[in-house]
């Protein structure tokens, strides 16, 4: 299995991120990228990108270097009705792709019911494609609830590689994560989640866990860059 589009890096838009865009994108190429996806923390989180940030992204040209660039944004999704701190903001309906992650900020963690009804909100959110890093072992949810939710609203889940590799991960959770997608049909996005330029593409913990649980290639965004863009509804 090869993965060629890493939907979610982070850039010195973000403060605890360290790389430009020219140096995420050199490492995508490095590391066997077609499109990568810039995907900063937005306003309202403590370490978000000014909204400018998302709304200037348009500065940027859609190939750099030969890599797709998928202009998009990481919302902080805020409460049990799954608003966003993009909600309202004119500019964020722009964005080419929106992941919805839950942090350890405004009203979380919490308990599985209302973790649950958290992510629920975000994937009814006209915008949100992704929901980020649903591994993290402090926000339990019903995972069968959601996965098929996702299905429901063409929204994927993902699968991020800095969970696994850095031990946030609940392994149990990530299993049966994938193992409802297959069941309900529900699509996997493969992510980075880099910090820094040299982890962008980097994803043998995703494919070992992909392989291990005999994962379907065609449930996984990941493997084209034009079963990626006809999901985000970017296709031309
Ligand atoms: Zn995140
Ligand atoms: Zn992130």
């Amino acid at each position: 299995m090869k993965i060629i589009v890493d939907t979610h890096t982070h850039t010195l838009a973000s403060n605890h991120a360290f790389s430009t865009i020219l140096e995420n994108v050199e490492y995508a190429k490095r590391n066997g990228m077609k499109a990568i996806g810039f995907t900063d923390h937005t306003h309202g989180g403590e370490d978000g990108a000014h909204r400018w940030h998302f709304k200037n992204l348009k500065v940027l040209p859609s190939v750099i270097n030969d890599i797709r660039v998928i202009k998009g944004a990481e919302a902080n999704i805020l409460n049990d009705r799954g608003d966003l701190d993009i909600d309202g903001v004119e500019s964020y309906g722009k964005l080419e792709l929106v992941i919805a992650s839950i942090h350890n900020d405004y009203d979380f963690p919490q308990n599985k019911e209302y973790h649950t009804n958290a992510y629920l909100g975000a994937i009814a959110h006209p915008n949100v494609k992704i929901i980020g890093h649903p591994d993290d072992k402090r926000f339990d949810f019903d995972v069968e609830a959601v996965v098929k939710a996702c299905k429901e609203s063409g929204t994927a889940i993902e699968l991020n590689n800095s969970s696994l590799k850095k031990g946030r991960a609940d392994i149990a959770r990530v299993k049966r994560i994938l193992k409802a997608c297959r069941e309900f049909g529900t699509y996997v996005s493969c992510g980075t989640d880099a910090h820094f330029a040299m982890e962008v593409g980097s994803f043998a913990e995703s494919i070992a866990m992909l392989e291990e649980c005999q994962f379907p290639e065609k449930l996984i965004l990941n493997t084209s860059v034009e079963k990626m863009l006809d999901f985000l509804g970017l296709a031309e």
